[in-house]
């Protein structure tokens, strides 16, 4: 069996040793994320050499995501690093201020204290410690400490209900855009969007960089939660955010919007990655919590594309266990994953040829229990429309396209090959595919497969033929 979920690991600290990161990637990695709210765009440049260079040792193909770190609002410092709040003390927002201590601490989002209203809870250290808002004077926030805590420097700050108004692609953003093109980044990922016109803007900044990344909105904001739509459409991908998600919408709302989320990223043709927390204990400890198991398995079911691992491999001290662990459940969950194609199938709409194609071939594989779906395709749009649908069947993305190929590492149920066809013979053609599934042991001879393809050869958007096949007869 294989796995049908893939696997999103952030690197960091604990996975930049060339050993550790091969091992992550033999244990399962299927994309890499680098986190821009870290280091510097040398070292980012340098993992992703590192990153290319232990896929192509080990023959897998591995997608990089870059994730931009976002107009996360962040408190300044503090004399001494931290300090300690009292619940009911009285604490000042100031962004005039400049080193903190234990009575007031400065603001990287100058415009914050124009964003908020006397009565509003604003959630410090991913909600560790909450302030109520007693009132605004001038360029100072004053509160009062609801829940106290140690706090220490340069920790985010979310209002609850969300709402804050700063711009979502920042002067580092745009630079960073620029990083993640020179990079060749495969997916790049917007944090805090509010609106689909902030992810059409990190689109044209993209293209203008010259970068064919796909682009994942997180929805990790009130506002984005309401305009998941508009989002949706302007996006490749969603990322369930649930860290800052569940600091603005509060945690218990998260499980179920994940839900909504993934199935509405389904119906429209669009990826998902359930992200952050998913086996937080495996920081420090080597067996994930029967909770976390159950967190991925439910992401899994649930019908997510991707789940990601965050400081678990960036920072923990178990990155390749991590992978195991994860890889291990998704594997499980998978088996008892629902089969939806008849129940889904009728409700989706479409028009195009190619889609229609890809539809056809779903409905055969599943109902003649193929053993595989062999989709030669250019842009692997149609390896997506199969995708959206869980048929059971694994879907062969062939393609002669390198950056198609990478792309295809989110999707779930997809398997990029390449194909090194460049002639226009289609009986040639469809040996040299069959050569590739026999050779990464998708099939064997006597198979029956259902095979997509483009008349005539090499034209994207161009699908309109749907072949079954024998694998070993060959001839019209
Ligand atoms: P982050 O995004 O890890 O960049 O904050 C994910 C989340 O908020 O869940
Ligand atoms: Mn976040």
């Amino acid at each position: 069996m294989q796995r049908s979920t893939k696997i999103v690991a952030t690197l960091g600290p604990a996975s930049s040793e060339k050993a550790v990161l091969r091992a992550m990637v033999a244990a399962g990695v299927d994309v890499v994320r680098m986190n821009f709210s870290h280091g510097l765009a040398e070292d980012h440049l340098a993992r992703a050499d590192l990153v290319r260079e232990v896929s192509r040792e080990l023959g897998r193909t591995v997608g990089i995501m870059v994730d931009l770190q976002g107009p996360k609002i962040r408190i300044g410092k503090f004399d001494g690093g931290r300090i300690t709040l009292a619940d009911g003390a009285a604490f000042v927002l100031d962004a005039e201020c400049g080193m903190g201590d234990s009575g007031r601490v400065g603001l990287d989002y100058r415009e914050l204290p124009n964003d908020v209203r006397a009565g509003d809870e604003l959630l410090l250290d991913d909600g560790r410690i909450t302030l109520k808002v007693q009132r605004v004077e001038g360029a100072s926030i004053h509160t009062l400490v609801t829940h106290g805590g140690e706090l220490s420097n340069n920790k985010g700050i979310n209002r609850r209900g969300g709402g804050l108004t700063a711009p979502a692609l920042t002067a580092k953003d745009m630079d960073d855009i620029r990083v993640a093109a020179r990079m060749k980044a495969d997916f790049l990922a917007v944090s805090f969007p509010k609106s689909g016109s902030d992810m059409y803007m990190a689109r044209e900044l993209m293209r203008a960089a010259g970068g064919k990344a796909l682009l994942v909105a997180k929805i990790e904001r009130t506002e984005a939660v309401k305009a998941l739509e508009e989002i949706l459409e302007a996006s490749d991908a969603i990322m369930v955010a649930r860290g800052d998600l569940a600091v603005e919408v509060g945690d218990a709302a998260v499980p179920a919007l994940q839900k909504r989320m993934i199935r509405l990223a389904r119906e429209r043709n669009k990826l998902t990655i359930t992200a952050t927390q998913m086996m937080e204990s495996m920081i420090s400890s080597s067996v994930p919590t029967r909770a976390e198991v159950s967190d991925v398995a439910n992401a899994v079911l649930d019908g997510t594309d991707a789940v990601m691992l965050s400081a678990e491999t960036a920072a923990g001290k178990y990155p390749v266990h991590t992978v195991e662990a994860m890889a291990r459940v998704c594997l499980e969950a998978e088996k008892s994953a629902d089969l939806e194609l008849d129940r889904e199938f009728l409700n989706r709409v479409f028009t195009r040829v190619d889609q229609s194609i890809a539809m056809g071939a779903l409905f055969t594989a599943f109902h003649l229990k193929v053993k595989c779906i062999a989709a030669l395709t250019q842009s692997g749009s149609t390896a997506l429309w199969m995708s959206r649908v869980n048929c059971g069947v694994p879907i062969y993305a062939l393609t002669p396209e390198i950056g198609t190929r990478y792309r295809l590492t989110l999707f779930r149920d997809v398997y990029p090959l390449m194909i090194q066809y460049f002639g226009s013979d289609r009986e040639q053609l469809l040996l040299e595919a069959e050569r590739q599934l026999k050779q990464h042991g998708a099939v064997q001879d006597g198979d029956l497969i259902v095979l997509t393809i483009g008349e005539p050869i090499g034209k994207s958007g161009g699908t309109n033929t749907l072949k079954i096949v024998r694998v070993g007869e060959h001839g019209d």
